[in-house]
């Protein structure tokens, strides 16, 4: 069986074929700049080199079409018909409190993710392009929907409710959804696995330190708290994102700077962060570097940061009452040694710290914590596609027997 995950964004769509016989990665590529001058796809079979195809691409489906050509192409093809393709996974942004799985796409799941856009304006809306986009060009192949969000929704009350008025929770959802569920759920299960033991028994902390990062704690193979929270722009302080602040901050600046709603909004998610600190960079790379070379804000970014990860972790072992490990995946939490080591300094008290050597692993899955530590510290290279594959396979494998 072959699955085709589909991750459609505002004007991108990356693919992945997933022979799932063996879990191989037939194909993997990405559509840029759809709707925009220089649209182009870049796609790479296994054991070639990468093409790139420039065509005029004005919207989703046509993306969808040429990376479904691709697939099928007789020079950097990797299979003879589209009838190879058995499923389609999609990743969607948002769920809300319509889906807590992942779930075969039928036209009530359609609505329930279109009743979700309100909340995702940017993220459902493409999903559903795509989707929309597959069932047209390959209508007899089953597509299943996989949420950012779905992971999280085993949170109680206590955790995902804000200090606000009941009502607006039952009227307008307002409430900490959480996001990343799949890379969290895909880390802690990589954690468990490599501790040799059942998710049930643990109490894992995940951090997915990326541009966008969040932290999560697992107690027992639940989501019980998370730091994003009614859309991705909770929690940490981010690449480009303010990540929590004094919301009394928010009508104070609209009155002093005069901006809209909608400037505010920018202002938070792409002018904050790392970015809006340093001055420099929402890249860690070039923060890292500058404050290398002394700049004093660049430091300042970087200590922000990482002192705001130790205390979510703080926290979350507040909350589960304990841990048995902590997770570093995504961009910056498998790359970056520097940032692991400020986040667990001080963390000697919990029974755990970081040995210097293993510390120095890049981009593949390692303990890090001195030997014999009572807390387990890993660094687990996140696989997204992989989990939206085989919920997807999981869900259609029954559907051809
Ligand atoms: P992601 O959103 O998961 O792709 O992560 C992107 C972030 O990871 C960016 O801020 C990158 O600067 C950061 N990153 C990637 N590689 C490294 C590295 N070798 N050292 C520091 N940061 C890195």
């Amino acid at each position: 069986m072959k699955v085709l995950v589909v991750n459609c964004g505002s004007s991108s769509i990356k693919y992945q074929l997933i022979n799932m016989e063996d879990e191989l990665v037939l194909a993997k590529g990405l559509v840029e700049r759809i709707g925009l001058d220089g649209s182009v796809l870049k796609h790479s079979p296994i054991g070639q080199d990468k093409t790139v195809l420039e065509a005029k691409i004005e919207n989703h489906a046509q993306g969808i079409k040429m990376v479904l050509d691709a697939l099928v192409d007789s020079n950097h093809g990797v299979i003879k018909n589209l009838n190879e393709i058995s499923a389609v996974g999609h990743r969607v942004a948002h769920g809300g409190e319509n889906f807590t799985d992942s779930v075969l796409i039928t036209p009530d799941v359609m609505s329930g993710i279109e009743e979700c856009v309100e909340m995702a304006p940017l993220h459902n809306p493409p999903n559903i392009l795509g989707i929309e986009a597959c069932a047209k060009l390959v209508p007899s192949v089953p597509q299943v929907a996989v949420f950012d969000t779905a992971f999280h929704q085993t949170m109680p009350k206590m955790a995902f409710l804000y200090g606000l008025p009941y009502e607006v929770y039952e009227k307008y959802g307002l409430r900490r959804y959480g996001f990343h569920g799949t890379s969290h759920k895909y880390v802690a299960q990589q954690a468990a696995d490599m501790l040799d033991e059942h998710m049930t028994n643990l109490r894992i902390i995940t951090c997915h330190l990326g541009n966008g990062a969040s932290i999560a704690a697992i107690k027992f193979g639940k989501s019980i708290d998370t730091s994003m929270g009614f859309t991705p722009l909770e929690g940490l302080v981010m690449g480009t994102r303010s990540g929590a602040i004094d919301p009394a901050i928010i009508p104070y600046l609209m009155k002093k700077e005069s901006m809209t709603p909608e400037q505010i909004d920018e202002y938070l998610n792409k002018k904050s962060g790392v970015l809006g600190i340093s001055g420099i960079s929402s890249d860690f790379r070039d923060i890292e570097q500058a404050a290398a070379d002394g700049n004093e804000r660049a430091e300042l970014a970087l200590e922000i940061f990482t002192y705001k990860v130790k205390t979510y972790i703080g926290s979350y072992v507040a909350a589960m009452g304990g841990v048995d490990a902590i997770v570093f995946t995504a961009g910056l939490g498998e790359n970056s040694s520097l940032v692991r080591d400020k986040v667990c300094n001080g963390l000697e008290y919990l029974g755990t710290r970081i040995d210097s050597d293993k510390n120095s692993v890049r981009g593949e899955a390692k303990e890090i914590s001195v030997d014999g530590a009572k807390v387990k510290i890993f660094v687990i290279p996140t696989n997204e596609e992989l989990v939206i594959a085989r919920d997807t396979d999981l869900i259609c494998r029954p559907l051809f027997h």
